[in-house]
């Protein structure tokens, strides 16, 4: 049997000034990594057992039937920076797919080659940053976080060369689209008010068909982001790049390069390499995210002909950022803590442990998951000075205490909202380290550990733990 996947590609349909059609370039050993089984039957996608079939396809060398594959343009803020050409450069659209559910998703070859947008690069990829997209993007499903997702993972036979040489590999990411705050950017910058309009309407009806005219889809994509950033806060998950182009309209966590969960909590913690200034710092999130939305605002701008209304409209959502951001983090605490019910001091009292955390040292993952536990006063074991967690523990049982919920209600809760294991960096670095020696059984251990990760599984024990002395992972890196 060949592989069967039910296409219909509606971002090949739209004005040919939005991307350049291009077909992966074949690699010369395609090899199987991995394969999201589960995920391609969600998708409809029908695979072959053949895992040389199968690598052939997500390797790019064997076009399933329907594909169209074309490479997405657009432009983005770097760090900040103005980019009014970028696009994908080494990444390759196959098409869209239609699930049996009539939901509609991506698929993508990243690492497929160079295209018209590759710009200095080698339009490919490494195992190491196509193991760690692979990783953190099925973890962040497990745990219920709006992400693009891994369908397959492939060795290319060829090598690219990084700091030192390195096993090149191809990543399949399914995503709900590949549409960015840089996408709009792009046309808005050229003036192509067409172009502009086209987008718009085709990303309300992908993502937000009850969203009416730019204004509701802005709307619309600050309340997902807003959602999508509490999210990643709660888990403490530092994104790394969050530029313009690196912000998904559909609201799902999108390029994953340098990104890391933390192990000891502090706020102003930074791991991506070229993040110099820590303009994209755990704490700084929510604020350049409104930065990223206010370039989206800007964008649509083109599209309201009452220009002054549309400044005043248009300013109000982005500034109303911060309070759905709030309500949206907020309730994350809650959970976070146990409390089924909102009370005006829950964020300071949230805050309070969380500045005692950053003050102890104390693991973000291990602290909360122990505080879901019979008996919460293990918390204080990850805590430098231990007492330091006691008036602290007082409080928040009285404010438990307030709510009459039984223990067992309030440890549902929130084992429900405090994973036991994360993919910790030290554990991605092996992962990869053993892979580019040619062992993957260190990748498919950890896969299982992260697969129910709300779950305790005394089988896993050791991934709950924090990195050991000389583990510590204190940068990472780009995919590039
Ligand atoms: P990213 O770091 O993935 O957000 O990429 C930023 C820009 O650099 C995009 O335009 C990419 O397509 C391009 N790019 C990144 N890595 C490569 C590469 N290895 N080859 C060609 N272009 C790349
Ligand atoms: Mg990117």
């Amino acid at each position: 049997m060949t592989a069967q996947f039910p296409f219909d590609n509606s971002y090949a349909r739209l004005p040919a000034r939005f991307f350049t059609r291009q077909p992966p370039v074949p690699v010369e050993a395609p090899g199987l990594v991995a394969v999201n089984r589960t995920l391609a039957d969600r998708l409809g996608i029908a695979l072959s057992d053949d895992p040389a079939e199968i690598a052939r396809i997500f390797a790019g060398n064997a076009l399933p039937e329907g594909a169209e594959p074309l490479a997405q343009v657009y432009a983005g803020h770097q760090f900040g920076g103005w980019s009014p050409q970028l696009g994908d450069g080494r990444a390759v659209l196959l098409g869209e797919v239609v699930a049996p559910d009539g939901a509609r998703f991506d698929i993508q070859l990243k690492g497929a080659g160079q295209t018209p947008y590759s710009r200095m690069g080698d339009g490919r990829a490494w195992l190491g940053p196509v193991l760690r997209e692979y990783i953190v993007s099925e973890a962040m499903a497990a745990m219920g976080v709006p992400t693009t997702r891994a369908l397959a993972a492939v060795t290319t036979g060829e090598i690219v060369r990084r700091d030192g040489f390195m096993p090149g590999a191809i990543f399949t990411r399914v995503a709900a689209s590949h549409i960015r705050v840089g996408t709009f950017q792009f046309f808005a910058a050229r003036r192509d008010t067409e172009a502009l309009q086209a987008l718009c309407d085709h990303a309300i009806a992908r993502h937000y068909p009850d969203a009416e005219g730019p204004a509701g889809l802005l709307d619309a994509v600050i309340g997902a982001q807003a959602r999508l950033i509490a999210d990643w806060m709660g888990l403490g998950f530092i994104h790394g790049v969050m530029n313009t182009d690196n912000m998904a309209i559909s609201g799902e966590t999108i390029d994953y390069g340098p990104c890391a969960f933390m192990d000891a909590y502090h706020p102003d913690t930074v791991f991506s390499s070229i993040d110099q200034f820590g303009r994209y710092a755990y704490a700084n999130q929510p604020q350049i995210a409104v930065w990223n939305l206010a370039q989206l605002a800007t964008s649509l701008l083109a599209l309201i002909p009452d220009r002054d209304a549309g400044v005043a409209e248009f300013t109000a959502a982005v500034n109303g950022f911060s309070e759905r951001f709030d309500a949206a983090w907020h309730a994350v605490l809650r959970r976070k803590l146990g409390f089924a019910t909102a009370e005006d001091d829950d964020p300071a009292l949230a805050l309070d442990l969380l500045t005692r955390m950053a003050e102890n040292g104390a693991d973000f993952t291990r602290t909360f998951r122990a505080l879901s536990g019979p008996d919460p006063r293990r918390a204080r074991d990850e805590f430098i000075d231990p007492t330091a967690l006691d008036p602290w523990l007082d409080r928040w049982h009285a404010r438990l205490a307030a709510e009459a919920k039984d223990d067992a209600a309030r440890i549902a809760l929130t084992r429900a909202a405090n994973p036991a294991r994360i993919p910790r960096n030290h554990r991605v670095e092996q992962v990869i380290q053993a892979a580019v020696a040619g062992d993957l059984a260190p990748f498919e251990t950890l896969m299982a550990a992260l697969a129910d990760p709300f779950a305790d599984d005394p089988a896993y024990a050791a991934y709950e733990d924090p990195p050991a002395e000389g583990e510590h992972v204190i940068r990472t890196f780009c995919g590039t």
